[in-house]
């Protein structure tokens, strides 16, 4: 009997004891996940922080539905900063380490018994937490939308981007007389264009006007995050969106799932790829489902996301021209007190996007705050602006010299294009806006004048300053690949084996050609140059004028 009740106590003991053990594993225990610091970026630009804990080594970022935490020097902490409080707590408060204290003392007795059992949760949270940070961010069912706030007043600039977008708005509020037409609007839509320059927040603003839910995903999350179930993540994606028709789905970055297949091959990339594919196919477009969808490299994209049902819409948004710097700039400044000279600043902020100016709107806000300036002065903005410029690497800007040249350049290529008769809507010191060619048959002399086009800024800056400069390599790695294509795929080679060195005589021939329009017409390039320094941009119709006047 004594033996009895000796064991029984025993076990009570245990069980106790095992019972604290767990109690004290539940409080202590760091139940977050593990994340990234580009799932970070993902869940800032998702929204959907609700508090930051800063815990050494940890930051701890809580979302309505789960914790998730990230070492300390793996996040971008000012930028966090910027959005969102940052609570500090130290890493060993003082009633961790008393309760801890406690607990052990009360469970000494059963800890004996257990002893072989203690570690075994630990273990198993271990290897959970292993797996869980390759699980989702946020778990299967969250394929939740957003109700977008972003209205087309929200986004300057950029007129012709929302004027094709309208349509598809009409479309989304009013499907069902689309569909007792039997319209058919395009299912896809692919935005092309740098980083910053709206493509996301147009579509957003696409979603606000039609008022319909927003679906975002990003091509990088699907294959980052939900290594091994990009495919179902992409089912499930388009079944809830068809739920909730009409509706937009949202796929940012589709090159990182949608590159040329085979291209350095991933069977999981692959199986996302097909599985976004069938979707496409599978639904009608007058169920109500838009898929936009946006990329910086459309070359690099799978061709069968390009046919037609798929992606076949393209709108091509580029960085914002001085005109649209300023109205940015104006819209940025609304609610902002300030004595800028707005017309002079667009002007000296060739190449930042949208998203750039939006930064730098808001360092030269701070600048002046901790001035105790009430107002933003030009003064504020000449502070930050080359600190914004280091911070977004990617913000092209031009010195003075680089602005001079990139005019020789541009104007070379706008006079080569306006006197062949190729198409484009504008040239521009940062960009080139040729019209596609959407025909099925090109001629030869058609697809030469293309190549010409490419070649004629560096036979510009060559005859202006004896020289080559950088700033000719896109090009001339374009009119690298087209001359190849032209002779190896299009059957426009001399021979009808095509020598190996045939591109490089065609392109050495083209230049040596360029080189001489651009001798001769010298007055009318200038007349281009002096135009594009002064307005940053040139239309097709200014150019005729130019060239009319001239002779
Ligand atoms: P992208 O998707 O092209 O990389 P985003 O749409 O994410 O660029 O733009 C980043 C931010 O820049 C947006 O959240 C918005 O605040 C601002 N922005 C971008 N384009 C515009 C625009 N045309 N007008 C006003 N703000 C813009």
């Amino acid at each position: 009997m004594p033996a009895i009740r000796s064991r029984n106590l025993k076990i009570a003991a245990a069980g106790i004891g095992l019972l604290l053990l767990i109690g004290a594993f539940v409080l202590l225990r760091d139940n977050a996940r593990t994340i990234s610091g580009r799932q970070l970026d993902v869940l800032m630009q998702k929204q959907l922080i609700r508090n930051v804990v800063r815990r050494d080594p940890y930051l701890y970022v809580r979302t309505d539905r789960m914790l998730y935490r990230i070492p300390v020097e793996g996040a971008d902490l000012k930028r966090l900063a910027r959005r969102y409080p940052v609570t500090v707590e130290s890493s060993s408060s003082p009633w961790i380490a008393v309760t801890v204290l406690l607990l052990l003392l009360l469970a000494g007795g059963g800890v004996l018994v257990v002893r072989r059992r203690r570690f075994a949760p630990a273990q198993r949270e271990d290897a959970g937490s292993l797996q869980s940070s390759r699980a989702p961010i946020e778990s299967a069912e969250a394929v939740r939308p957003i109700r977008s706030d972003v209205r087309f007043r929200d986004v300057a600039g950029i007129e012709e981007v929302k004027e094709d977008l309208s349509e598809i708005i009409d479309f989304l509020r009013h499907p069902g007389r689309y569909r007792s037409l039997d319209i058919r609007l395009p299912k896809g839509v692919l935005l092309v264009g740098p980083p910053g320059v709206g493509k996301t927040y147009v579509a957003k603003a696409v979603a606000g006007e039609a008022r319909v839910p927003f679906f975002y995903q990003s091509g990088a999350n699907i294959v980052e995050i939900y290594v091994g179930m990009g495919a179902r993540r992409v089912h499930e994606l388009f079944q809830a969106a068809k739920r909730t028709a009409p509706s937009i789905i949202f796929i940012d970055e589709i090159d990182a799932v949608g590159r040329h297949r085979g291209a350095a091959g991933n069977e999981e990339r692959e199986a996302t790829l097909n599985q976004l594919l069938t979707e496409m196919d599978g639904f009608e477009s007058s169920s109500g489902v838009i898929v936009m969808a946006a990329t910086n490299r459309i070359e690099m994209l799978d061709e069968a996301l390009l046919r037609p049902g798929r992606f076949d819409r393209r709108i091509h948004i580029s960085l914002p021209d001085r005109r649209e710097r300023e109205e940015i700039l104006s819209l940025y400044l609304r609610q902002k007190p300030h004595e800028a000279d707005l017309e002079a600043l667009a002007r000296a902020t060739v190449g930042f996007s949208a998203a750039a100016l939006s930064t730098l709107v808001n360092e030269a806000a701070l600048h002046a705050f901790r001035a105790g300036r009430k107002a933003l002065t030009d003064e504020d903005f000449d502070a930050v602006r080359e600190r914004v410029i280091s911070g977004k690497r990617k913000i092209l800007s031009y010195s003075d010299e680089e602005r001079a040249i990139q005019a020789v350049y541009q104007s070379g290529k706008a006079l080569a294009a306006t006197w062949l008769g190729v198409p484009y809507e504008k040239i521009g010191l940062v960009t080139t806006r040729l019209k596609e060619v959407d025909r099925e048959i090109s001629s030869r002399s058609q697809l030469l004048n293309r190549l010409k086009v490419l070649l004629a800024g560096q036979a510009a800056t060559r005859l202006v300053y004896a020289e080559r400069y950088s700033n000719a390599a896109e090009d001339l790695a374009r009119a690298r690949a087209e001359a190849r294509a032209l002779i190896e795929e299009l059957g426009m080679s001399e021979s009808i084996v095509p020598r190996a060195d045939e591109a490089e005589a065609l392109l050495r021939e083209l230049d040596e050609e360029m080189t001489l329009m651009m001798k001769k017409l010298e007055g009318a390039r200038r007349a281009i140059e002096a135009q594009l320094l002064a307005r940053e941009n040139i239309r097709e119709e200014e150019a005729r004028a130019i060239l009319r006047d001239l002779f």
